[in-house]
């Protein structure tokens, strides 16, 4: 009788598709998956090793499971993904660990076994990186740019819409690089028009992780043309000022990424615009740190998330002379999130007594938590929602904003 095995998925989505691959691929093997850990026999951590705090997580959730070991509940670890990926020597450390297994080399998953709550997916486009920003490891663990197959994108694109997903997540370490490898150039416009093609029950597709040195007016255009595409663009730009991007390897300058806002605010009215931002990288003063301040108070982002810059060995900014001391560095996260406080709070108010489409996440309570189309899962905001009938995960409602918080919503379902 082969062991029961659970699956623990740390770190960020595209680890998770990994996660879903390989349980797919265990199933495949007529493997029993359970969902509730505390009934396997086997337990798999996929790990993330991208900053120090997501390492931390990792290491303490396999002690966790080597407690258990010696209890006697489970009987076997395996740990995967990037932590094993990147610290080849772990076994010294982790001796009751029974197996450090790599990512799985991307390929057309065996059969589906979601990761996610049923109405959600992520379709994960490509592996590795094109780009080498200097504080990154993700590609020294994960290497170059992978393109996935367009044929076998299409086929899983189709076999969600075939599952009635209500919501397409695309992603990859940076989405805009697809096709790159292939033809020297972006293919997302051209894969995404075909994803919309092929998935015409699917409601909602949205668009992660773009690299803004890559985002065409004919992407743009498209997101704006397709009503069933998220106006969503999450666009990490790290910082504003020229020198530190420089320091960063990063493509795009000041200029490029203050246009590039301008154009997809006028080429989509009523976007919402994420971004991801690192302070405290090496050298960065006072001055441009509070130049990244104001480009954050000046542009209003609609969504915004912080890192504190970690030290990566093995990452040429590691190298950089200048680090700063980590008082410094949470006093200048702090100081980001609290600007962006005021603006989310401000951005939100404009809901006030609006009626938008809200996606059912779950039932919470004697009410229900849902999402709009501005809010990508797991990271975003929620909407509660109170109704007086019973409604299901993946369920589209029409609801009515009654109060607004920083970053939530709350609202009543306007169909009784
Ligand atoms: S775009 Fe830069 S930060 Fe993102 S995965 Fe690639 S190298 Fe890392």
């Amino acid at each position: 009788m082969k062991q029961k095995i659970g699956i623990l998925s740390l770190g960020c989505p595209r680890n998770l598709v990994d996660a879903e691959e390989i349980a797919g691929r265990l199933k495949a093997k007529k493997y029993s998956l359970v969902e509730d850990l505390s009934k396997a026999q086997v337990v798999l951590v996929n790990t993330c090793a991208f900053i120090r705090e997501a390492k931390e997580e990792s290491i303490e959730a396999i002690l966790d499971l080597v407690e258990l070991k010696k209890q006697g509940r489970i009987k076997k670890i395996i740990v995967c993904g990037c932590l094993a990926q990147r610290y080849r020597d772990l076994f010294k450390e982790l001796p009751e660990v029974d197996a450090f297994v790599g990512a799985p080399e991307p390929g057309e998953p065996k059969g589906r076994f979601a990761l996610t709550p049923r109405h959600y997916a992520y379709l994960k486009i490509c592996e590795g990186c094109l780009n080498r920003c200097s504080y990154c490891v993700i590609p020294e663990i994960k290497g170059p740019l992978k393109s996935r197959d367009e044929e076998s994108l299409l086929r899983q694109a189709r076999l969600f819409n075939r599952q009635g997903i209500s919501e397409l997540n695309i992603i990859g370490q940076d989405i805009t690089g697809f096709g790159v490898d292939r033809a020297g150039k972006s293919l997302l416009p051209e894969l995404l028009r075909k994803i919309i093609g092929a998935t015409p029950d699917i409601d909602w597709i949205r668009l992660l992780y773009l690299n803004p040195e890559r985002v065409s007016d004919e992407l743009l255009e498209l997101i704006a043309s397709s009503a069933r595409v998220c106006k969503y663009i999450d666009l990490p730009v790290q910082h504003i000022n020229n020198r530190i991007l420089k320091m960063m390897h990063r493509g795009a300058d000041r200029e490029k990424i203050s246009a590039l806002v301008k154009k997809i605010r006028k080429i989509i009215p009523g976007v919402c615009l994420r971004t991801s931002l690192i302070v405290g990288f090496p050298s960065e003063t006072e001055e441009e740190f509070e130049e990244l301040l104001d480009f954050v108070r000046d542009t209003g982002f609609e969504r915004l998330g912080a890192f504190i810059y970690s030290r990566e060995e093995g990452t040429p900014a590691c190298r950089f002379k200048g680090h700063i001391p980590r008082r410094i560095k949470q006093e200048r996260f702090n100081r980001v999130m609290s600007a962006q406080q005021e603006i989310a709070g401000k951005i939100n108010s404009g809901f006030l007594g609006k009626i938008i489409p809200v996606l059912i996440e779950e039932k919470k309570g004697a009410d229900y938590l849902g999402r709009t189309q501005y809010d990508a899962p797991e990271v975003d905001g929620v909407v509660y929602i109170k109704s007086g009938r019973v409604l299901k995960p993946g369920e589209f409602i029409r609801a009515e904003i009654t109060d607004t918080l920083e970053y939530d919503l709350v609202g009543v379902d306007k169909q009784k």
